[in-house]
């Protein structure tokens, strides 16, 4: 983790070089700091070291800078990790197996709400492959509720204990997989925004997709992050650090921010067309290392936000996530 390097880069999107910067080297540091002290606040202190995964120990380093796209209004980071550290990020962490337990079991009903909203949009269920199915707590929702989805994922060792939960489960990535494999639908779940090259994971993506078939993305919205951003040092810096902090965008920890207009010009370019793009909140991540209030508060408070999420149209900035269906043409 010492030897980081770095590169300039161009939009992901649109190759524009013009963009404006949303987050300082400075910014950042601040943002970490009140990202560990909201969290501090509402974990059991004493929580093991693992279970911080993914609340404020997240793969993804703290952003160096953040800059928004002048043209298509993707947020990414500039300059950039370099690819090959990429790579070696997620071929090579992973927790025990009883980490993995909890935040599949964390996961899952989540994800049975996803895979039902992906049945009504699709219109039935078929055959799938999930881009980086990690504990598999998609894997296991889609079969429940009658899909015939397999994984990819690059990080073996979560792939051994996804596979024996009975999933069929590829080491690599979607431009690894066997070309002539087609599918109805390829599902990206939290995990675009992290890739070295998403519009090469897109490429592939409906590279494998049948005639009709959907492509189904859920993103962090570099919208809602653009727009909050600047009020963590207004008055209104209370309800900003909250609707950040609850939906795991306090601090940036992604290397792209999508927004609903940057992602479907990507689509579009590839072929395919938007039907629908859905405002939501982060998964629920309070466990039994949660104190109970702030259990209780990630609730409430999630329900306001996705409120919020629903109602807003356009690049949906009131919507920390969203997901984006969209289907070849
Ligand atoms: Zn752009």
């Amino acid at each position: 983790m010492t030897d980081v390097s770095y590169e300039l880069t161009r939009c992901a999107v649109c190759s524009s070089a013009s963009s404006e910067e949303l987050l300082s080297a400075d910014d950042a540091r601040i943002e970490i700091e009140q990202l560990w002290e909201f969290h501090q606040k509402r974990l059991r202190a004493d929580i093991p070291p693992d279970h911080l995964m993914d609340r404020v120990a997240f793969s993804q380093r703290t952003p160096l800078r953040l800059v928004r796209c002048d043209d298509c209004g993707l947020v990414y980071r500039n300059p950039m990790e370099r690819a090959s550290e990429v790579a070696e990020i997620y071929e090579n962490e992973g927790p025990d197996e009883p980490v993995l337990r909890a935040l599949h079991d964390t996961q899952r009903s989540a994800y049975d709400a996803q895979a039902a909203r992906l049945t009504e949009i699709f219109g039935r269920r078929g055959t799938g492959v999930e881009v980086g199915s990690y504990v598999g707590a998609f894997l296991a929702a889609a079969r429940a509720a009658g899909w015939q989805f397999a994984g990819v994922d690059v990080n073996a060792q979560t792939n051994a204990f996804t596979r024996a939960l009975g999933f069929q489960v590829d080491d690599g990535s979607i431009e690894s997989l066997d070309p002539a494999r087609r599918v109805d639908v390829v599902a990206i779940w939290n995990c675009l925004d992290q890739l070295a090259d998403p519009a090469s994971a897109v490429r592939a993506a409906r590279a494998h997709l049948a005639s009709g078939g959907m492509l189904a993305v859920r993103v962090p919205n570099g919208a809602c992050y653009a727009a909050f951003r600047p009020l963590l040092q207004s008055p209104l810096a209370g309800i900003a650090r909250e609707w950040l902090a609850q939906n795991n965008l306090l601090g940036f920890p992604y290397r792209y921010g999508f927004t609903p207009t940057a992602l479907e010009r990507l689509l579009v370019r590839n072929g395919m067309r938007v039907e629908q793009v859905v405002g939501d909140v982060l998964v629920p991540i309070a466990d039994r290392w949660t104190k109970r209030w702030a259990a209780l508060e990630e609730r409430l408070v999630k329900r306001v936000i996705a409120a919020g999420a629903r109602i807003a149209r356009g690049d949906k900035p009131l919507a920390p996530w969203f997901e984006l269906y969209a289907r070849v043409e």
